[in-house]
């Protein structure tokens, strides 16, 4: 086996390396034990919001000032791989915690949210959420219809979200509303609102997800529900930016959770194929399955290479949207397309939770919708090269 496809990439200084290896042991020691066993139960283990707080992987992206980690970009993208290797479920809590909602809220929050939340997320003492979409406000997130009517000194929020991650587990929430819906996006503002106030419900997605089945996805109304003026985040109409500013971020993390779930699915691959043994030989001997394995390795470098060329461009200032789009839209598909060259390459064993490509398989298809599908990032792409909307 060549070493650079389970050790971190040679491109590493000796730090990162030894950072990756860090966050690869925890991975093996906490999250693999339990990754299978969540994933068949469809339950969504609180211990491991504790354990990835614990060990300094929530706070991680944090700056040490406040008590995080301080880690790059790169960093970012390393431990995420990682996790996304071991865990789709713990790599998805980590991008909306620590992505979505502390790096948020760090960003654009003010002091007083920053004390009252931040320590405790980064900790796994509290669990956050970040309610964007609604059913039938998706990759269209400006046409939100949610509303924040003023009321008082502060604002009372109207309307449903949907697919909200951590949504029926969190404590707190950055929920996206419209002070003005004849603004459209510029009315767009983010409120921190504590999930215990009156007037919110929530309930679990309808249906089996797909994957991600150790994961929390909800359904949270709002109805009336009446938040204080210093709940709002980055200020009155700036919303949408801050959506924007928050998902620029997650991107990162999924692309590098993307590029995590290949690297699991090609090692499942290399592993099987050299064990497994028809017409006499083992059937890494044959030309059609080694070329698979081939373009699996060469696809996986190329992610690994776009992923981490946005957190270097990321970390000194030179990032651009395509960049992001690029990063996303490659390592997702690449990774969906080793995910079922593996699960073909399993024959039948691939085709039952007993091995590992049919988790990763189902567990991909969301990488490549949420946070701006597929085509989304296509279409960012198209329009910076052509100019058109
Ligand atoms: C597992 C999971 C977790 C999620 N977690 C969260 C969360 O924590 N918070 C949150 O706010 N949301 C979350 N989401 C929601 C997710 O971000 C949305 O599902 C996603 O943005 C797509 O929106 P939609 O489902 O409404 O699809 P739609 O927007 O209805 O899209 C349907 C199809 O039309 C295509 N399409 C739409 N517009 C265009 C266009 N202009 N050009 C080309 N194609 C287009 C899309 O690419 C897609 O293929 C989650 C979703 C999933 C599946």
């Amino acid at each position: 086996m060549n070493e650079s496809v389970w050790l971190p990439d040679s491109d590493l200084d000796a730090s990162d390396r030894e950072f990756a290896l860090r966050i690869r042991a925890f991975a093996a020691e906490k999250l693999l034990p339990h990754a299978r066993a969540i994933d068949e139960q469809r339950v969504f283990r609180r211990e491991m919001v504790h354990e990835l707080g614990a060990a300094g992987i929530l706070g991680g992206p944090l700056p040490k000032s406040i008590g995080g980690g301080g880690w790059t970009p790169l960093q970012i993208a390393i431990a995420h791989e990682e996790l996304g290797a071991v865990c789709g479920n713990a790599r998805g809590f980590c991008a909306v915690q620590s992505g979505l909602v502390s790096q948020c809220l760090h960003q654009y929050g003010s002091k007083a949210q920053h004390t009252r939340w931040l320590t405790k997320l980064m900790r796994g003492e509290a669990i956050g959420c970040f309610a964007l979409t609604e059913p039938e406000a998706g990759s269209d997130a400006a046409s939100l219809s949610t509303r924040a009517d003023r009321s008082g000194d502060g604002f009372q929020l109207h309307g449903t979200k949907h697919w909200i991650t951590n949504g029926g587990v969190a404590d707190v929430a950055i929920v996206f509303a419209n002070l003005d819906l004849a603004r459209g996006k510029d009315g767009i503002t983010a409120f921190l609102v504590e999930l215990t106030a009156n007037g919110i419900r929530r309930s679990p997605m309808p249906g089996i997800e797909l994957g991600h089945r150790g994961s929390d996805h909800a359904v949270l109304s709002f109805d009336g529900v009446q938040v204080p003026a210093e709940s709002i985040v980055g200020g009155e109409g700036l919303g949408f930016s801050v959506a924007m500013g928050g998902l620029a971020a997650g991107r990162l993390s999924v692309a590098a959770g993307a590029t995590g779930i290949h690297r699991a699915a090609l090692a499942a691959a290399v592993a099987y194929t050299e064990q497994r043994r028809q017409f006499g030989k083992p059937i890494n001997a044959f030309q059609m399955v080694q070329e698979r394995l081939a373009d699996m390795l060469t696809t996986l470098h190329a992610s690994r290479g776009l992923v981490q060329r946005l957190a270097r461009r990321r970390a000194n200032g030179t990032e651009t949207p395509s960049d992001v789009a690029m990063a996303k839209l490659f390592a997702t598909e690449a990774a969906a397309r080793a995910a079922e060259e593996s699960m073909l390459l399993h024959g039948g064993n691939g085709y039952t939770s007993a091995h590992v490509p049919e988790r990763l398989l189902r567990d991909i298809q969301a990488l490549r919708i949420y946070e701006g599908t597929s085509l989304i990032q296509k279409s960012i792409l198209a329009r910076q090269l052509t100019q058109k909307n």
